[in-house]
């Protein structure tokens, strides 16, 4: 199956032609003809999967399809997602979907100031992405209005709400025009995630890809059965072997995560450290060093590195296991994607054996012994 034959129209065809996509990737084959036709879509994907753009190109496609003509520009779409990361990467990817349809776009995000973003909204734009905070905030301040909303979109349901976001959104839905399109989009799909679809999609399609055992298939995972002070030798000599190779390193802690970067700058190894304590410019430092490989290696916590969009990624370091299994899956799953195969190495000690039974239930596969 083509872009074409899923109706996709030549200016944004061209885009992605651009962008070197062929396929369309499974979930976009599922959601996007009848999103096209302006339904409602409960999808179950996570991110790797291609979900940015199969909700993104029908709501561009049906925006650049009903213009406005010679009407103020007022915001039709809004993309709510939970973190200031995957905010930007959805907002960067909305550029180059929307390079030849003339849309404009814009995203707003907490802990920078508002001055700028602020400025964006008022030259108008057709598509906003947002996080709950900011968006609240600025329609408090009744710069935002979203009464003239045609299509919804929010990302990242289940982190929505294990990030508390529940009153925000609670809050949001009811300022929403009742004619709109939804689309719902969650990883999981926990009773409480259920509800809460049922409670804002209209006769929604239900797409579905991958559940979160078999995406691993495409990733070597090793083990390794080390003390816990022997770690950061081992992360240093595995590193050094491959120098070539960018690693995402995955910390349980901030703390930590700070400790490895400090380790592995000390011996040499470009790092940076990613977490909830770093300032938004450090973060956005930090990231597009390692996309631009000018450091090595990028230390994250989980809920950091939940959404970020590295390509290319060969090489995944798990330095702690995670406290819950379906995180492993996660962590992982930013190697190996849209058909790469990608490494994943889980440094276990003693007192985590716990966790990696659960981690082999989950997966169904029992992990290598790398030593
Ligand atoms: P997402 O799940 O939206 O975060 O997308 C994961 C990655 O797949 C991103 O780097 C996208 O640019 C890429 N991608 C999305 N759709 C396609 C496609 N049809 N062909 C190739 N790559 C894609």
């Amino acid at each position: 199956m083509t872009f074409k034959e899923l109706i996709i129209i030549e200016p944004i065809l061209r885009a992605l032609n651009e962008k070197g996509y062929t396929m369309p990737t499974p979930i976009q084959q599922q959601a996007i003809t009848p999103a096209l036709v302006n339904r409602d879509i409960l999808g179950l994907a996570q991110t790797g999967t291609g979900k940015t753009a199969a909700f993104s190109l029908p709501i561009i496609q049906q925006l650049y399809l009903n213009k406005t003509h010679g009407k103020k520009r007022e915001i039709r779409a809004l993309i709510l997602t939970p973190t200031r990361e995957l905010a930007i990467q959805i907002n960067e990817c909305l550029t180059d979907y929307t390079k030849y349809t003339g849309l404009r776009h814009c995203v707003i995000y907490g802990g920078v100031k508002q001055n700028s973003q602020v400025n964006q909204l008022k030259t108008g734009i057709d598509i906003l992405v947002a996080t709950p905070g900011r968006l609240l905030d600025l329609m408090n301040q009744r710069i935002i209005s979203l009464d003239t909303i045609c299509h919804f979109v929010l990302d990242e349901a289940d982190r929505m709400l294990d990030m508390g976001f529940i009153h925000d959104i609670k809050r949001l839905l009811p300022k929403l025009p009742k004619e709109k399109q939804t689309l719902f989009f969650s990883a999981t799909m926990p009773s409480s995630i259920a509800v809460l679809s049922r409670s804002i999609l209209h006769n929604p399609v239900k797409v579905e890809v991958t559940p979160v055992s078999s995406i691993v298939d495409t990733i070597d995972q090793y083990i390794y059965f080390v003390e816990k002070q022997e770690k950061k030798d081992l992360l240093i000599n595995l590193l050094k072997k491959d120098k070539k190779k960018s690693a995402l390193i995955f910390s349980r802690t901030k703390h930590g995560a700070d400790k490895i970067a400090r380790i592995l700058s000390k011996s040499g190894i470009g790092s940076a450290a990613i977490h909830g304590n770093k300032s938004q410019n450090a973060r956005q430092r930090a990231l597009s060093d390692f996309k631009s490989h000018k450091i090595q290696t990028l230390i994250a916590t989980d809920i950091a590195a939940r959404g970020i969009d590295i390509n290319n990624l060969e090489l995944v370091i798990n330095y702690d296991l995670p406290d819950v299994a379906e995180t492993y899956v996660h962590r992982i799953g930013r190697t190996g994607r849209a058909g790469n195969t990608g490494v994943a190495l889980t440094f276990c000690a003693n007192d985590e054996k716990v966790m990696l039974k659960d981690i082999q239930k989950l997966t169904g596969r029992k992990l290598l012994v790398a030593n």
